[in-house]
């Protein structure tokens, strides 16, 4: 079967292999079949290993949903009676918490920064210090609305500092920035399937501290569906999910697993620095200006700012780009107008180089005027 390439500069779905894709296609299977639960058992055990959680501290467990599944199963499921979350906001992405924290109407503060900076370290202590009733502190290890890449190790080292848990949403880091839970003082961080680890969405999971979860037995509960104990506690006693999992998709992580170790962690994060480091390249080559300072950047995420060119139009080139096979997508910044070029994906350096030829001859097309 020949399948169309599509190079996807989204920020996930990414970009899959042929063999992920294929992988989905199996005899039908009731996932109730012990058969079906080995695999999972050897997929959660997989995840661990990704992010060099110890087997007897940490546990994964799956979802189905999309990536923010997790987001709203972590705040709703650890956050004990009485206490506070400490949302560490610099985007969109953080900003989904303090929304979860709303829906839910749970304390929490929303300690908002710049979305162009890096959250201020003796910020977070200083809420820290003035709330002794902080029991979550929550951050994003790279904020997708804009690419930074937040200092999770010093945030999770300050929380539990002052006694709280560290909360990290790694969805748009895992499986392409090395991560080690225990070192970057994470007790629980989060992904989907379609991101860093380049299978298919629909699937998503929570690697965490398994005594936090076990305590969190006696907390509130605020969702039947999406509580974090009783999906943990099905999966100990069946090894099973509670309920319909996404049996196909979970085919394809278990191959995309596969490839991320066959690929190697340090060879995978080298790739994406090549293709991020190409990105950038072919931006100032088209006098194509960024919004964040590079420094900070996570390397997977490039917000470009809309040039003042004659004759530019973001929809007509995301139109043309498509067409021929490249998808890039909207910025999510609401003070300037961006658009984002991501480095995810089973993509390479040459794909990106292709992508600005593609990008050069809808500038001509359209009569975008380069300077
Ligand atoms: C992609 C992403 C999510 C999840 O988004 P979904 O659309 O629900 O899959 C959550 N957090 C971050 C940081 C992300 O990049």
């Amino acid at each position: 079967m020949n399948i169309k390439r599509n190079v996807l500069l989204n920020p996930g779905p990414a970009t899959t292999t042929d063999t992920v894709k294929m992988a989905q296609v199996v005899p039908d299977i009731c996932p109730r079949e012990k058969a079906f639960a080995d695999l999972m058992k050897g997929l959660r055990s997989d995840l661990l290993k990704v992010v060099h959680a110890p087997e007897d501290e940490y546990t994964s467990v799956l979802f189905c949903g999309s990536g923010t599944i997790n987001i709203d199963i972590c705040i709703n499921s650890l956050l004990p009676e009485g206490k506070k979350i400490l949302v560490v906001n610099n985007g969109a992405y953080n900003s989904r918490a303090v929304e979860v924290c709303q829906m839910y109407h749970l304390p929490h503060i929303n300690l908002q920064f710049s979305v162009y900076e890096q959250p201020h370290l003796d910020a977070v202590e200083k809420a820290l210090q003035e709330n002794p009733d902080i029991a979550v502190v929550y951050c994003c290890h790279h904020e997708t609305g804009t690419g930074i890449l937040n200092p999770i190790r010093e945030i999770g080292a300050l929380a539990h500092k002052h006694g709280a848990i560290f909360i990290s949403d790694t969805t748009s880091t895992l499986g392409m920035i090395p991560l080690d839970v225990v070192k970057d003082n994470v007790d629980f961080c989060m992904a989907s399937a379609q991101k860093g680890l380049m299978a298919m969405s629909g699937l998503s999971f929570i690697i965490g501290r398994k005594k936090i979860i076990e305590e969190s037995k006696n907390y509130p509960t605020r969702s039947y569906y999406c509580n974090l104990y009783l999906q943990y506690a099905y999966f100990e006693k069946t090894g099973e999910m509670h309920f319909t999992p996404p049996v196909q998709t979970i085919y394809a992580a278990i191959q995309a697993l596969k490839e991320y170790f066959q690929e190697g962690e340090e060879a995978k994060f080298a790739r994406h620095r090549a293709v991020y480091n190409a990105i950038h390249e072919g931006l100032d080559k088209l006098g194509l200006r960024t919004a964040i300072d590079r420094s900070i950047e996570s390397g997977l995420v490039v917000s470009v700012l809309y040039p003042d060119y004659p004759n530019w139009d973001f929809e007509k080139i995301h139109d043309y780009c498509f067409h021929h096979g490249f998808t890039i997508y909207p910025g999510k910044i609401s003070t300037s107008n961006t658009f984002r070029l991501c480095a995810l994906g089973a993509i390479t350096q040459k794909d990106i180089e292709d992508f600005f030829i593609c990008l050069k001859s809808a500038f001509e097309h359209f009569q975008i005027a380069l300077r």
